[in-house]
């Protein structure tokens, strides 16, 4: 029985890392600190006993076996893809990009249009950002936009932007003015102090107006409020309101890039937070998404230079959005062989893009990847981040932070099959 202190919880893209957990005869009893989220991560079933360590086609088998078929299918794919990678640790990443260095595979830990849309809008456009500690002790004016961390991240408003005291901001919340936008009143709306409405597809008008704004232009009323919604009072007092900040901090995620216009959208704010910076200081977040994805993008971008859709075909890295993204290479069909490690966001993939996948022989490595009605080619049970495996997380302002797992591994860590699986990948790469 133990307790681990500054446990960190992956279930949001939070990463609180102030959790105590406690274990009683190997299963988790308490986690202090953690939101209702965090706990129903805590206390889910993690336990590995009854399975197999590793499956072929859906039947147990030892290990060594199903390493050396996984070994083969790789090793003689023409053009594998590996996929996943955002629910595990960064360690792990780099493992696998080795493995994708070695088969010549693409790699897509992103695969979600919202996320693709952030990725090339920051490449454009930039990013003025911050830390979340610089946040919590400077920012006097925090705009969420189009999010409800109330409700997805419970611990963002009490931990990071809202409630803390910060060296410049000592009063905390009453210190502080919280404006959300967003198209219904939501949680986080009902707590801020001023709520602006603002459907889907008036986003991209409101944030070009109010840069205009921001430039000293007079828009036409009429046409601000045809295109926008709001009248144009509304968007001169939440610029103002944006200008007069000491330090102001816009909270958004990938759903503002998803769907059509959704990169135009994520330019045009990041575009504005720039220009505010000719005033004063603002700076521009993701929220974040659960598990490592900052982590998957970082490992990704330090060793091939770009952070998704990178192919390693061709013995150097490339990227070019929509010709090699997993999507695009499942979607047409291309793709032969799947290596997916920690499943992560493969919902996000179009239908066609599932149903080839499920077409071609798939290595699946993570948590409960032999659990009878497993899809896997080729299945390894692994450790779970943060309850049973150990390494680190990347939250999304990249501050990187320890797991400290609360239980001892009854079965190999994802990145202990990988480096098994990589040394006896040499032997079958044709
Ligand atoms: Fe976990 Fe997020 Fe809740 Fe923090 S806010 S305890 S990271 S689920």
């Amino acid at each position: 029985d133990r307790t681990v202190a500054d446990a960190t919880c992956t279930a949001c893209g939070c990463l609180c890392d102030d959790l105590i957990v406690k274990t009683e005869g190997g299963r988790i009893i308490e986690a202090v600190n953690a939101c209702e989220i965090g706990r129903r991560w805590y206390f889910a079933d993690h336990a590995h006993e009854g399975l197999p360590a590793a499956t072929i086609e859906g039947r147990p088998v030892e290990p060594t076996v199903a390493l050396d078929r996984a070994a083969e299918i790789l090793g003689q794919a023409r053009a594998p893809i590996v996929l996943g990678l955002t629910r595990t640790t960064t360690e792990t990443v780099a493992t696998a990009l080795a493995i994708a260095d070695r088969i010549g595979a693409v790699v897509d830990p992103d695969t979600s249009d919202g996320d693709r849309a952030r990725l090339l809008a920051t490449q454009r456009v930039g990013r003025v950002s911050a830390t979340l500690g610089e946040v919590k002790n400077r920012a006097d004016v925090v705009l969420f936009w189009g999010v409800d961390p109330v409700v997805t991240h419970p611990r963002h408003w009490e931990r990071y932007s809202v409630e803390p005291h910060g060296r410049f901001v000592p009063d905390g919340r009453a210190g502080r003015t919280i404006v959300v936008v967003n198209a219904s009143r939501t949680a986080t709306a009902e707590r801020a102090d001023q709520f602006v409405p603002v459907a889907p597809e008036a986003q991209l008008a409101v944030l070009t107006t109010l840069r205009a704004l921001l430039r000293g232009a007079s828009p036409d009323p009429g046409r601000v409020e045809r295109t926008t919604g709001l009248d144009l009072k509304t968007l001169r007092g939440l610029i103002d309101r944006l200008k007069a900040a000491k330090y102001g901090a816009w909270f958004y995620d990938a759903r503002l890039g998803s769907g059509s216009g959704g990169a135009a959208r994520i330019e045009a704010a990041l575009a504005l937070v720039r220009d505010l910076n000719s005033f004063t200081r603002f700076v521009i977040l993701g929220l974040g998404g659960p598990g490592n994805p900052a982590g998957a993008e970082a490992a990704l971008t330090w060793q091939t230079g770009s952070p998704s859709s990178v192919s390693l075909t061709r013995g150097s890295p490339r990227t070019m959005p929509g010709v090699t993204s997993a999507e695009a290479l499942l979607a047409g069909g291309r793709a032969d062989a799947a290596l997916i490690v920690a499943e992560g966001e493969l919902q996000e993939l179009s239908e066609a893009a599932r149903a080839h996948l499920e077409r071609i022989p798939r290595i699946v490595i993570g948590p409960k990847a032999t659990a009878p009605g497993s899809a896997a080619t080729v299945g390894l049970d692994a450790a779970t981040y943060g309850i049973d495996a150990g390494g680190t997380v990347m939250r999304s302002d990249g501050v990187v932070l320890p797991l400290r797992p609360p239980l001892n591994p009854s079965t190999p860590t994802d990145r202990e099959w990988l480096q098994a699986l990589e040394t006896r990948i040499h032997s079958h790469v044709s």
